[in-house]
This record gives C-alpha cells, sequence and structure tokens, in this order.
C-alpha cells in the first residue's frame, strides 16, 4: 500500500495527520500523492501537514463495503471534504449524524480500520 509517493502520507496518518504535497516549484498543494504537478509539472514536492479543519463538500452512505472488513461497518457515511490548504479529501463520518450539511465545518483525523491500516475520520468541528 505504502511506496515512495504516499510514505509522507501514511506516515502521518499512523500518528493521526493527514499529510498532504506542496510543489516546490509553484507551491500547488494536492491529494492524493502524485509524482508530477498536475499545475506546472514538476518533480519537486515537500510534505505539507495539513492543520485538519476543512468543510464538507459532498457525502454519499456506503451501503456495500469496498472491502469486506467494513462489512460489519455498514451502512456508513463518506464525506468529501475541503481542506483549508485547498485539495479535497474522501473521509469517513464519525459519529454518523443525520445533521449533515454542505459547508458544514468538521476536522479530519485518522483511526486505526481493519489490520490497523489508519482510516481517514470526519468529525463535525
Ligand atoms: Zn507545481
Amino acid at each position: 500500500m505504502s511506496d515512495d509517493l504516499s510514505t509522507g502520507y501514511w506516515d502521518g496518518a499512523r500518528r493521526g495527520a493527514l499529510v498532504l504535497q506542496r510543489c516546490t516549484a509553484c507551491g500547488h498543494v494536492r491529494h492524493y500523492p502524485t509524482l508530477l504537478c498536475p499545475v506546472c509539472h514538476s518533480d519537486g514536492v515537500e510534505p505539507l501537514e495539513a492543520c485538519g479543519r476543512g468543510t464538507v463538500h459532498s457525502w454519499t452512505v456506503a451501503h456495500h463495503a469496498f472491502d469486506p472488513a467494513f462489512a460489519d461497518d455498514l451502512p456508513y457515511t463518506l464525506v468529501t471534504v475541503d481542506v483549508e490548504e485547498g485539495p479535497r479529501v474522501l473521509a469517513r463520518l464519525e459519529p454518523d449524524t443525520a445533521g449533515l450539511q454542505i459547508g458544514r465545518p468538521v476536522t479530519i483525523g485518522f483511526a486505526p480500520g481493519a489490520g490497523g491500516v489508519p482510516v481517514p475520520l470526519a468529525r463535525p468541528a
């Protein structure tokens, strides 16, 4: 799962931090990890630890687990979050609330998931 591109992300996730990539040539912040900057095509990159704050862009309720390890948790809510640094990230919403709205402030963290792999979690701020 982890490779050279995503090492920074997974190292951060294990200590509960969202680590993004910032282009050292133009400053564009991106997620998910990619080899080249989508704006200027530079391969210069540095890790950027996100502040953990964002707002809900959209959400969906999962009724089918993409991995059998999550089958007992169904149904659960997945939110796309516009983080303050710019990128949009996908996270599971905890606790699952009915009062979800577009633009609602959330914080992003991580919790151990199946097999100990950290899973991104959004919590109402
Ligand atoms: Zn760039």
